[in-house]
């Protein structure tokens, strides 16, 4: 059975490497029917707030990766963590450590001195015929691990490969403070270990983490799960995702216009690959995920590719969920909808061009406010040679049919009688009616404006 979990820490919102861990984690548990947990490791008092957690769930839930389990909570396992702690402590894979901050401190610098890795000295590990010093009065212990000081920590890493890591280089991490708060790395593994977690994908970034936690694994009698860490994405132009430069909360992309399904699909590719495929549908990508075509290098974020993949499922997209996201946009920009065309037919005959539903909206809106044409303009395509065909158009509006094939066919009429190309009535009428010269398709046009609307746009242009 599998079981994966995305883990993030709620000290800001859900970020497109966040989104993309938890979708591979979500799919990969999809793939064998197995279980997707979601875990909020709010332990970081001073980082994690709640508008966070709620901006994550948030985020999850506008892409749709659903848990299965959860959401749990670092906070409220505390008793769980003291438990562990207190069994390492009798087991003696853990040991109470009374060196002062200062003290720690100057051990981290003489080892630093000495061109090592600044680490703990071992004062208090109960080395077997080692005499511990005297407790200091009134000072409070923290709980070290003891990390094995012998041999190397090795995994075969999903993503990089076999990597090793020499327990010389690993500090007898502490893993309860003073005033008996558990620390990052032993909750995550007594999380992965109560959690029952099979797999463990998460950003490279936590790949000093890993020797860590495996050691408390270890000693705590857990199995291993297997781990991946993924390269971060870079922007357009090869730098590290920034805050500032980038749009790299999920919820920039609804407001951009985003669909789910287009992020979803760009970030699946986006350090995974499939042959050639690059469009798919979640069902899909879950059916052929595996962790053999994780990419191993930095993926770099390409604009282009995902207003395409937008573009594609916009044009997907059943017209009334497309009117839905496009009328907030809409009313910004002061739409007046009273009387105006169905925006589900609007958005059906503009949506092959837009690459985002803000540019759909944008285009919309000739529809949905009074047009107000320049008079420079006017007067340049209103001639006198047209006017004439412009009347006669009118009056036969009142009584046509009112449907795109009988508009077209009157219009072709009209300029036949009167000597003149589809141009020339067609500017001036685009203009008239929508205070544009570019616009879809005139009789489309006219034909969503409907008769009334028309009518009295001709009108007001004599
Ligand atoms: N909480 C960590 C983060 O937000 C992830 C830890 C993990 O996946 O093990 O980066």
């Amino acid at each position: 059975v599998v079981r994966t979990r995305f883990a993030p820490s709620p000290t800001g919102y859900l970020h497109l490497g966040g989104a993309r861990t938890a979708l591979y984690s979500w799919a990969f548990a999809r793939h064998f029917g197995g279980t997707f947990i979601l875990r909020i490791e709010d332990t970081d008092l001073e980082r994690s707030t709640p508008e966070a957690v709620q901006a994550i769930i948030e985020g999850m839930e506008w892409l749709g990766l659903g848990h299965d389990e959860g959401p749990f909570y670092q906070m409220r396992r505390m008793e769980r963590y003291r438990e562990v702690v207190a069994q390492m402590l009798e087991a003696g894979t853990a040991y109470l450590c009374y060196s002062s901050p200062d003290e720690v401190q100057t051990m981290r610098e003489r080892a630093t001195e000495l061109g090592e890795k600044p680490r703990y000295d071992g004062t208090w590990r109960p080395d077997t015929g080692k005499a511990l010093p005297p407790v200091p009065a009134g000072r409070k212990p923290v709980v070290r691990f003891k990390n094995p000081q012998d041999g190397d920590v090795s995994w075969d890493d999903v993503v990089k490969g076999t990597i090793t890591i020499s327990n010389r280089e690993l500090d007898d991490l502490v893993i309860a403070r003073p005033d008996g708060t558990p620390t990052y790395n032993f909750c995550v593994a007594v999380d992965d270990w109560d959690m029952a977690i099979t797999h463990v994908l998460r950003g490279d970034d936590h790949v000093n983490n890993t020797p860590r936690q495996i050691n408390i694994l270890r000693a705590i009698g857990a199995p291993l799960p297997l781990y991946g860490h993924l390269p971060m994405i870079l922007n357009d132009k090869g730098e590290k995702l920034s805050k500032r430069r980038d749009a790299v909360s999920v919820m920039d992309y609804p407001a951009k216009g985003y669909l789910p399904e287009a992020l979803l699909n760009y970030l699946a590719r986006l350090g995974w690959s499939h042959g050639n495929d690059e469009v798919f549908s979640m069902e899909q990508f879950c059916a052929w995920f595996n962790l053999e075509h994780l990419t191993a290098s930095a993926a770099q974020f390409n604009h282009e590719k995902l207003n395409w993949l937008n573009n594609h499922y916009i044009k997907l997209a059943d017209n009334a969920r497309l009117a839905a996201l496009a009328r907030p946009f809409m009313e910004d920009k002061g739409a007046a909808f009273d009387g105006a065309p169905d925006l589900a037919g609007v958005l059906a005959l503009l949506k092959e061009r837009a690459n985002t539903v803000v540019e759909l909206a944008e285009a919309a809106m000739l529809f949905y406010r009074t047009p107000e044409p320049d008079p420079a303009l006017m007067a340049q395509h209103l001639t006198e040679a047209v006017k004439p065909a412009l009347a006669q158009f009118h009056e036969r509006c009142r009584t046509l049919e009112w449907s795109k094939e009988a508009i077209a066919a009157m219009l072709k009429e009209v300029l036949a009688a009167n000597a003149l190309k589809m141009p020339q009535m067609a500017m001036p009428l685009r203009l008239i009616l929508t205070g544009q010269l570019q616009t879809p398709a005139i009789d489309a046009v006219i034909q969503l404006l409907g008769r009334e609307t028309v009518l009295a746009r001709l009108e007001k242009s004599q």
